[in-house]
């Protein structure tokens, strides 16, 4: 691969949500003079959350978006470099490093600390591709409120797809949740919950067979896996919420990664097979998936970082 050197970093860290800003405020601190590359959403999932009550330390809760820009400011005075911009490959062959931004720049890093986080998942039908922005989400809680006072659909069984059902009940007239078995994989409290709400109808065993509508959601297709029979009910939002997906995809073939594409970390610690290259956060997890454990992960890996440089005699 002939990749022109801009510039020599010596820990890198790309990804802009708890994972990467903990990563970023540990690193400044141990001098390592991080850059820090935000990724395509800055802040990261936290961004598209309304209130955050888990996380310790905010005693009557925080919204996540604006937790996210106290995370930001933290890094930042501690001194990281923080910057627009995508990592869009890399090459992990040889030592240092080589991460591309952009599809432009390439830069070398003696370090590097991933923590891309993961994206939505979407069905893979024509019409969600064709709708998606005009009626398609895959968050309610962004873009529930343009569907106020109208009927809007939502797929899936998780935790996910019950939160956000709820959360649509109170701002849809008609909330059409679609599962495709007889069960949902949501926590027994949020089950509850959405089978209460009096606008929610779940459609057990069913699956999404197309969503109707030319330049706007109008409707959805709904198919029941044991009869065939297809109904047509009219929505004007079409809402999937079927899990992530981590964003490993620039680093296959370097960086190992189990089959559904999360980062294998050594246990115990934030290491990938490849020297210098740690994983935290969403993109290494599929268990836990909190803004807290991303935050705890992301310090794992500045330190890791620490000592492998200092081992490196690198810092
Ligand atoms: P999950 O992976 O838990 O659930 C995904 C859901 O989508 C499943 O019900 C699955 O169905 C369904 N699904 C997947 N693919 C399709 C498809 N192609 N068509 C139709 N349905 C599909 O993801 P979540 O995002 O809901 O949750 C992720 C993690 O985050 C979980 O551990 C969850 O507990 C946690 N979480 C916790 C919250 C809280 O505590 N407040 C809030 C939100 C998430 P099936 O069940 O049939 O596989």
């Amino acid at each position: 691969m002939s990749t022109e050197i801009s510039e020599k970093i010596n820990c890198l860290i790309i990804g802009s949500g708890p994972a990467g800003y903990t990563a970023a405020i540990y690193a400044s601190r141990a001098n390592l003079k991080p850059v820090l590359y935000q990724g395509i959403q800055p802040g990261g999932q936290l961004t598209i959350t309304t209130e955050v009550e888990n996380y310790p330390g905010y005693p009557e809760g925080v919204q996540g978006p604006e937790m996210m820009v106290d995370f930001e400011k933290q890094a930042q005075r501690m001194g990281t470099d923080i910057r627009y911009g995508l990592a869009t490959k890399v090459d992990f062959s040889s030592q240092p490093l080589k991460v591309q931004i952009d599809e432009e720049k390439w830069v070398e890093a003696n370090s590097v600390i991933i923590a891309t986080g993961a994206s939505a998942k979407w069905l893979g039908l024509d019409s969600e591709q064709r709708l998606n922005g005009y009626g398609v989400s895959a968050c309610a809680v962004c873009d529930g409120f343009f569907f106020k006072g109208k009927e809007a659909a939502i797929v899936g069984a998780g935790d996910t797809a019950a939160e956000e059902a709820l959360y649509l009940s109170k701002i849809c007239s008609q909330v059409h949740m679609i599962v495709r078995r007889g069960e949902m994989r949501a926590s027994k409290v949020m089950q509850e919950r959405v089978l209460k709400a009096e606008n929610i109808k779940v459609y057990w065993n069913s699956e999404t067979e197309e969503i109707v509508g030319e330049k706007k959601v109008e409707a959805v297709k709904i198919k029941n896996n044991q009869t065939g029979a297809i109904t047509e009910v009219p929505v004007s939002a079409f809402f999937v919420a079927i899990g992530h997906q981590p964003n490993s995809d620039i680093f296959k073939g370097f960086i190992d990664t189990d089959e559904a594409g999360y980062i294998k970390t050594i246990p115990g610690s934030s290491k990938t097979n490849i020297e210098g290259v740690f994983a935290a956060g969403d993109v290494q997890d599929k268990i836990y998936r909190q803004a807290v454990t991303s935050a705890g992960s992301g310090c794992m890996a500045a330190l890791d970082a620490e000592r492998y440089l200092g081992e490196k005699g690198l810092h």
